[in-house]
């Protein structure tokens, strides 16, 4: 009773003087032994005036876990770890279930719902909790290493729920790094990439310096110029300038992962409507690109690429590429080594 607040006045049944009277909610700085260690935190209990003093107390069982779950948060504060309202709001915040965050972690079913309800957490949960906490980048690396938690169907739902939560730089990350899947195999310098390994920073900086300069540029004609200007770099310095890998297809020259590079975040990239079913990837500068990662060089490459193919529509610079010895020595979907891609027409 002493050192104890009043809260409110509640007209109840009495368990303890078993009379209908005014029963006093009070709340009082509470201790308490957890894991060996001595806690405060705020207690709520129910005050009886009929009763003896010995025994005027009692709680209800929601005022008991509620005191419950406020001790263990104050032993999870003194320790530093996350509270159950805090795992409550990691959880929320990726729109999870409890047994999908659990799942995502790879931990029992039950283990989340037990810390946002009763258990305190172990330090290394607490730390992989922290993990994801505003990272959704490491939420999406929890998600890949226990994949086989989920069934394709679910796995895909989370993904999308947690790519919701990347920002700016995390879409770019993600974008980059799917692109940069498609050369895992391409991981030494060599006759494919013209002895230059994937250079993405490089490879926007050459796509929008392009595009500052070719009002109508869409994606067929631009994989041919990033070829010409790779063959080019390849033919007079022996090294190519973007580091991509190309391959022989039916409309020329074809760079391995063109679909993710057209998905690079800071590319920008517009989808316009090519009559009534289909669409064409129409590619502007992009803002604030960062120029300076070509040389004096590359530029000169860049600019004679663009004066000889500005005005060429799509089909004239597939026929045109179609006429190359790269071309013609090489068959449907093979790689085009540069030792060939440097015997193209000059025209610098
Ligand atoms: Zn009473």
């Amino acid at each position: 009773m002493e050192g104890s607040t009043l809260i409110r006045k509640i007209h109840m049944v009495c368990p303890l003087c078993d009379r209908t009277h005014e029963v006093e909610e009070r709340r009082r700085i509470a201790t308490i032994t957890i894991k060996g260690d001595k806690v405060s935190y705020e207690e709520r209990f129910l005050y009886c005036v009929n009763a003896d003093e010995a025994e005027n107390e009692f709680v209800t069982g929601s005022m008991a876990n509620e005191n419950l779950l406020n001790a263990r948060n104050g032993y999870r504060v003194k320790h530093g770890l996350l509270t159950s309202d805090e795992i409550v709001a990691i959880r929320e915040n990726y729109g999870l279930s409890q047994v999908d965050l659990a799942r995502l972690l790879g931990w029992g079913e039950a283990t989340i719902s037990r810390y946002e309800s009763k258990a305190i957490q172990d330090e290394a949960y607490d730390t992989m909790l922290r993990l994801i906490k505003d990272n959704p980048l490491a939420a999406l690396e929890f998600l890949k290493k226990n994949a086989d938690k989920f069934s394709a169907m679910k796995r895909l739902e989370i993904r999308s729920k947690i790519v919701e939560k990347l920002d700016t730089y995390g879409k770019e990350f993600l974008s980059r790094q799917a692109f940069e899947a498609e050369y895992a195999s391409f991981d030494t310098k060599c006759d494919s990439n013209g002895f230059a390994l994937l250079n993405i920073d490089k490879l926007e900086a050459m796509i929008s310096y392009i595009a500052e300069k070719v009002s109508h540029l869409y994606k067929v004609k631009l994989m041919k110029m990033l070829w010409y200007a790779d063959s080019l770099s390849f033919k007079s310095s022996g090294l190519a300038m973007s580091g991509m890998v190309y391959r022989h297809e039916t409309m020329g020259a074809l760079p391995i992962g063109h679909y993710a590079l057209m998905n690079l975040e800071r590319l920008n990239v517009k989808e316009e409507a090519c009559g009534d079913y289909d669409y064409m990837l129409h590619i502007y500068p992009t803002l604030d690109m960062d120029y300076s990662i070509l040389t004096k060089a590359d530029k000169k490459i860049l600019d004679a690429v663009v004066e000889k193919f500005k005005d060429y529509k799509s089909k004239a610079i597939i026929d045109y590429m179609h006429e190359e010895i790269a071309y013609t020595q090489t068959g449907q979907g093979d790689i085009i080594p540069f030792s060939l891609a440097k015997e193209i027409r000059d025209f610098l």
